[in-house]
């Protein structure tokens, strides 16, 4: 009779610890590693539009993942700030400090991927004989010569080059190692544009968004839109977030990698301009308080966000259709996806921008979504643009940087694992190619938005 109880009892225990052992996710060892950056997004664009039911995968997004303001720093310069985000260091350390520098000629040129200091996540990689796919970062002209695949930030403008001006396409083939897949992406673009004829009006229904220059000179019934710098080459920007979506599907479908890294820029670009199209007196309104150059109250920031929000919302829409595709694939492969940008909007007495704000104005949070196995489901951490590649290494079973500036996000995880520390060095020095066409075409871009 005891002997049966006995049984009885362990199989029950048994039973309860499987149970509970099966339903607690593994943790993979060495599990491939999704970094999604969408520039200039943020939470107070994209909650108002979580609520009113408008991102409905973004708002999925966020209840799985361990989420957070991220905190990002001045200055608040793309350029710089991506490049924290790919090495887990300050600028003073990787060494992309601004937009431009003056070079031995007493030029002004492009700070360029051959001016980093330390290594990037995706030479760590390589150090570890494990292949990456990056597409379009930030300031990855010219590549590095890693596995894998990298099509440089200079990529798109080349192509624009190529099928708006007629440009040689020679001139661009160092725009991506290995050069093999420049001939190849070449072929599937000119395919798409030349031989389906897509245009402007296809490009914008393929990227869900309306025809913002219409829409701006019916507004206010105009006939050109040079009041709106950035309208003027919005043609060029549709190209170029086109380009983008194409290789992104490309290499999802056919890239072998461990670390699969995506950038947009078009929620930026979108956001350095949307607010023409709010309402016409609300604007005013608006431009009024700016003029007068005292600090905006947050009540009226929050108005402004809000009204703002729908006006946003196709271009963020759209995106959720990349993010799907990573999630799908991640959850598939037991991989981790970081969904992140490198710095939010804020309006100020500078009005609606991220860089060249206020002294008293902090730089606004970007947005951070963590999702995999063992992550802390909807629980909000602390983070800052450092923390993502001392995160991205520990996940994938390798050490963090001694020296990097950036910490891993724990908190992030259910799970803990021993951090593991190592010095990496910078193996391979790109030497600096002095392409004009390419300088011209950054600093005419910077002209463009603004920045410079
Ligand atoms: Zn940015």
């Amino acid at each position: 009779m005891k002997k049966r109880y006995f049984l009885i009892l362990s199989l029950v225990i048994l039973l309860f610890f499987e149970l509970s052992c099966g339903k607690r996710e593994r943790i993979p060892k060495n599990p491939k590693i999704y970094i999604i950056g969408l520039d200039g997004a943020d939470w107070d664009i994209i909650n108002p539009l979580i609520e009113s039911g408008k991102l409905k995968f973004f708002k999925k997004l966020k209840e799985e993942a361990a989420w957070a303001r991220l905190k990002t720093f001045k200055p608040t310069l793309s350029a710089v700030v991506w490049t924290s985000i790919a090495t887990g260091d300050r600028m003073i350390k990787h060494g992309i400090v601004d937009w431009l520098y003056v070079s031995k000629n007493n030029i002004k040129v492009p700070y360029t991927n051959a001016e980093k200091r330390v290594p990037s996540i995706w030479e760590i990689f390589d150090y570890y004989n494990q292949p990456s796919v990056v597409l379009h970062w930030y300031v990855t002209y010219p590549p590095d010569h890693i596995k894998g695949v990298m099509v440089s930030d200079a990529f798109a403008d080349a192509m624009s080059g190529i099928f708006f001006r007629n440009e040689k396409i020679e001139e661009y083939r160092d725009t991506v190692f290995p050069e093999f897949y420049y001939r190849k992406l070449y072929n599937l673009l000119s395919k798409e544009l030349k031989e389906k004829g897509l245009g402007y009006k296809g490009m914008i229904k393929y990227l869900e968004i309306p025809d913002y220059i219409n829409m701006y000179l019916n507004k206010y019934h105009e006939t050109n839109v040079k009041k709106v710098p950035i309208l003027s080459s919005w043609r060029r920007y549709i190209l170029k977030d086109y380009i983008g979506e194409k290789t992104f599907y490309y290499f999802m479908k056919r890239g072998k990698y461990n670390l699969f890294m995506w950038y947009s820029r078009m929620p930026d670009v979108f956001k350095h301009f949307a607010s023409v199209f709010l309402d016409k007196n609300y604007l005013d309104k608006i431009n009024e308080l700016i003029k007068e150059g005292k600090p905006i109250s947050k009540t009226v920031e929050k108005e402004f966000e809000k009204k703002l929000a729908p006006i946003v919302a196709p271009i963020l829409k759209h995106k959720e259709k990349i993010l799907k595709a990573v999630y799908n694939k991640a959850k598939e492969e037991g991989a981790y996806v970081f969904i992140l940008s490198d710095h939010g909007f804020t309006l100020s007495s500078k009005g609606y921008d991220h860089h060249a704000l206020p002294k008293s104005v902090p730089p606004p949070d970007g947005i951070l979504m963590i999702l995999g196995p063992g992550v802390k489901k909807g629980h909000e951490i602390k983070a800052t643009v450092l923390d993502i590649t001392p995160t991205a290494l520990y996940l994938s079973g390798k050490p963090v940087g001694k020296d990097m500036d950036g910490k891993v996000l724990l908190n992030a995880f259910i799970f803990r694992r021993k951090v593991r520390y190592t010095i990496y060095k910078k193996k391979k020095k790109i030497r600096r190619k002095k392409n004009k066409e390419i300088n011209k075409k950054i600093i005419k871009d910077l002209k463009t938005i603004g920045y410079i």
